[in-house]
């Protein structure tokens, strides 16, 4: 049986501590799809298409990860996919509420959907998209904290940056 896990989020951009989750979760799934929500209430600094790129050259050495952009209903979204879970970093207690929620929801929405819940390797446990975007404006360093493609677009971004 192919196992088929879903790990949504925004990836605005992906940084060391996703691909940590996506990583770790290949020891549950046999195929890991990675779902970037196309429309996120976030207003993204990188548009959907170049947050896809980044997420696909930063793991093409991981056997088992597919790419895709999602729509809509996550629980939709998994059936559609014949998808058995869904897959959510917890870096600190700060992110449990949310997560908690969401969670909760999703199963009122589908009880036969499962939430699994990893923790990052502690060198990233501190790690969001946001902190990065804040420190890359700011020309700090980055390296090590995202894959390669992504510190080069946001320095690329904040050179242009007017
Ligand atoms: P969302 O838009 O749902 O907040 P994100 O793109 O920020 O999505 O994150 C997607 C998932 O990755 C979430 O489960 C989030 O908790 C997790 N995540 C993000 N950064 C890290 C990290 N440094 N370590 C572990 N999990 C993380």
């Amino acid at each position: 049986m192919n196992r088929i896990g879903v790990c949504p989020g925004t990836f605005d951009p992906i940084t060391n501590g996703h691909l940590d989750i996506v990583n770790r979760s290949l020891k549950f799934f046999d195929t890991v799809i990675v779902a970037v929500a196309r429309n996120p209430q976030k207003a993204p600094l990188f548009d959907i298409k170049e947050r896809l790129e980044m997420i696909t050259d930063s793991t093409k050495g991981m056997t088992g990860v597919q790419v895709e952009a999602f729509d809509g209903l996550l629980v939709d979204y998994l059936k559609r996919k014949h998808a058995h879970g869904i897959i959510r970093g917890l870096r600190a207690v700060s992110d449990f509420e949310y997560e908690m929620q969401m969670a909760m929801m999703n199963r009122n929405l589908d009880q036969s959907i499962e939430t699994l819940f990893l923790m990052p390797s502690v060198e990233y446990s501190y790690l969001t998209s946001t902190i990065i975007k804040n420190v890359a404006s700011y020309g700090g360093n980055i390296e090590g904290l995202v894959p390669p493609l992504v510190a080069r677009r946001l320095r690329d971004t904040f050179r242009s940056a007017p």
